[in-house]
This record gives structure tokens, sequence and C-alpha cells, in this order.
């Protein structure tokens, strides 16, 4: 007879955002005649940059030409076009990057998510609370035994190393989903040394960090001296260049983090994370990889900026609302996302009710991250202008 894994049956039957949609789809179909503001799923809502269309349009074009057709890609870890063009990128604030160490993806989760087949089942397992939800899924799936580092208000949403506690591998992620914390170089490097002790890796999430505007924050871990010893970064252009629907992003594995295996020899974990996703992954798009390529022109820059700009205008105005409201909060400077404590000692499904049934704006209530978010809420800033200006308006009279 057929086996199951049997951790999914200790799982929530949904997914966060299911259980959302399901809410808001029953307050839709009672109250047809009252509009909703969504704040709450991560998901941009601004087209591709024009110069990332024509080059997919290029490259779909020459895909329908026998002479410039490509089947399969030979490394299945992204043409060096893009890898060139990414380490070029980090190279712009002040990383530099091997080309052979970059993997390109169909996306950030995919990876979050895969990693944790080259890392064995006895691993502890250390994410900070409130988390992304598939640092904690992928590993509960796989039975791993997974403790948490409280991020709370106390210590302003960043989460740091307990040196009593001992964990094998970590989950960070800055600017954070979902408190919009962005840890600075000092705290980026007492988690590195963490690890460099514990002998630990980091996974290091920066899906968000084309959202940082303070140059004296990291925007990526290798920033900091001794990470590319204990090190993966994933980085997504879902938020950067508005690809949720279009799907890329990429994992650096530094050539110098190597760790031990049972029998004392060292194992790079590059090489066996490539032997994992040549058995697994056939590789991203020509035509995408070729969009991608352009988001890290001169003009691909300036175009994706442009994007990321009018979300930042977003922000700023949910921040300064909640502070005109008197309402604590982090994020909304170097994230698009606002993380603030619900008034009046509500819970954050109470508080989630109480907004969509007053005055139907949907955001996340902060408990479907962790044990840490009971009383918080995520807003995010991927709405129009429009929108999150009479979403603040109706705030305001809500609370003010
Ligand atoms: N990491 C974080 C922190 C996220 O919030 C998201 C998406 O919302 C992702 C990774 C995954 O992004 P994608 O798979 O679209 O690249």
């Amino acid at each position: 007879m057929v086996k199951i894994n049997e951790n999914f049956l200790s799982m929530e039957k949904n997914y966060l955002f299911i259980d959302i949609a399901k809410k808001v789809k029953a307050f839709t179909e009672a109250h047809p005649d009252k509009p909703l503001i969504r704040m709450g799923i991560g998901d941009v809502t601004l087209p591709l940059a024009p110069v990332v269309v024509e080059a997919i349009k290029k490259a779909a074009d020459e895909m329908g030409v026998k002479e410039t057709f490509r089947g399969y890609e030979d490394s299945g870890a992204g043409y060096d076009f893009l890898r060139e063009a990414i380490a070029d990128y980090y190279k712009s604030f002040g990383v530099s990057l091997n080309i052979a160490d970059i993997r390109v993806n169909d996306g950030a989760k995919s990876d979050c998510g895969n990693i944790t087949d080259i890392f064995g089942d006895g691993n502890t397992v250390l994410v900070t609370d409130p988390a992304y939800p598939v640092y904690v899924d992928s590993n509960v799936m796989a039975g791993r035994k997974i403790i948490y580092a409280d991020s709370n208000e106390a210590n302003g949403f960043a989460a740091m190393p307990d040196s009593s506690v001992h964990a094998d591998i970590i989950y960070l992620c800055s600017p954070n989903n979902p408190t919009g914390s962005v840890y600075t170089k000092e705290q980026l490097a007492a988690w590195v040394d963490y690890a460099l002790i514990n002998e630990a890796v980091i996974i290091f999430d920066s899906a968000y960090e084309a959202f940082i505007s303070d140059a004296s924050l990291p925007r990526s871990i290798y920033a900091v001296p001794g990470a590319k010893k204990c090190a993966i970064e994933m980085c997504s252009l879902s938020k950067t260049a508005g690809f949720t629907g279009t799907r890329c992003g990429y994992t650096v594995i530094p050539e110098e983090l190597t760790v031990k295996a049972s029998d004392g020899s060292d194992v790079s974990l590059a090489q066996i994370w490539g032997r994992r996703q040549g058995s697994k992954f056939n590789g991203v798009s020509y035509p995408i990889q070729r969009g991608a390529e352009a988001v890290f022109t001169p003009e691909g820059q300036r175009q994706t900026r442009e994007a990321i700009d009018y979300y930042r205008k977003n922000a700023r105005l949910m921040a300064d609302t909640l502070t005109e409201l008197g309402i604590n909060f982090t994020g909304g400077i170097n994230s698009p996302y606002v993380w603030l404590k619900c008034p009046n000692n509500m819970g954050s499904w109470e508080f989630f009710d109480y907004l969509l049934d007053n005055i139907q704006v949907v955001g996340t209530p902060g408990e479907g991250f962790g044990k840490n978010g009971a009383g918080w809420f995520r807003l995010t800033a991927f709405n129009t202008y429009e929108n999150t200006e009479e979403a603040m308006n109706r705030l305001k009279k809500l609370l003010g």
C-alpha cells in the first residue's frame, strides 16, 4: 500500500492566503455593492518594463528561426549573459560574485523550498518568527526540527542570534516579509559570526533588496566579511522587476562554502546543489532569461526603478498615516510592507474582519506568519496610489 509523507498531516490544511481568499469571497458575495481594496497578497500590480517586454519578444522571435532556436540550455544554471548581468548588478552595490556561483531559477520560492534537498534530516533549522511561510513549511514537510528566533516589538522585529542555542540551518530575510524590518550590516555580521561558530549555513532571502533606499543598509549578506563561508543567498526579480507572473530569480552559493561530510571530507554546497538541480530542474526559458537580462541594463534599471519608486510612495503614505494615527509599525521605508500593531489590543484575525467589514480593506493577519505575528497586521504597498490613498483615508476615519 502506498504510504504518504505523514509530515503533511501535521500542517495547516491551507496555505494562509487560501483562508484569506475564502473570507474575502464570502464577503464579496454577501456585499456585491461594496468594492474591496486589496492590500493583502504581496503581488505586484504594475506591468513589466517596456525594455523587458521587447527583450522577451525578440528572444521569442529567435526561437522561431532555425538558426537561432535554442533547446535545453547546456548548464541548466542560466545563460552566461544573465549571470554576468547579475554579477555586474551586485558590483553596483559593492559585492563581488563569481559567475560560476550564480544559478538562475524560476523564482525564489522554489529554491527556498528545494534547497532543503541538500541537507540531512537531522539538522536543526532556525527560523525567525514571524517569517515567510515557505521556510517553515518546507522543513516541516521533511520532518526536521525547527526552532525559532523571536522577532518582536522589543527588538524592532529583527531577531538576533542567541549564543546559547545551536542551529545548523538558519533562514534570514531582509528586508523582511512580513515585518518590513531590515538588518543593519552589524546585525547581519552577528548572524554570520553565529553561523561560523556553529558551523551552520544561513539561507539569506534578499527578495526585497531593491526596496532598500538607505545606502548604509546591506542589500546582500555578502556585504558582510566571512559570509561567503557560511551563506547561500536567494533573490528574485518578482518584486524588483514585476516578474511574479514571468518567473525568474537566482541563487548564489559561493565556492568558499564547504561543509564536512560524516567521513570528514569537505563538500562544496554549490557542487551538490548543482547535482540536485541537474537531476530535478531543466532551467529557465531562453526568452525569460533575455527579459531578465534586460532588467539589469541601464535602461532596464531606470524603468524598473520607476515602478519601485511608485510602490515606495505608497509605502510612505501608509507609514505617514500610521504615524499620524499613533499606531506602532515597522517597515514602509526600505520595504514594500508595513507591519502594524492592531489597535485596541485586537487580535490579528479580529482586526482583519474589522477592516473588511467596516472599510473593505483587505490586509494579512500577522498570526499567519508565526506566533509573534499575533496582534500584528501586514499591509502591502503594491496597490495603485489612488487605492492606497483611499484605504488610508478610510483607515483615518475609522481609527482617527
Ligand atoms: N521570498 C520572499 C520573502 C517572498 O516574499 C517571496 C514572495 O512573495 C518570495 C521569496 C518568492 O518569490 P518568487 O518565487 O516569486 O521569486
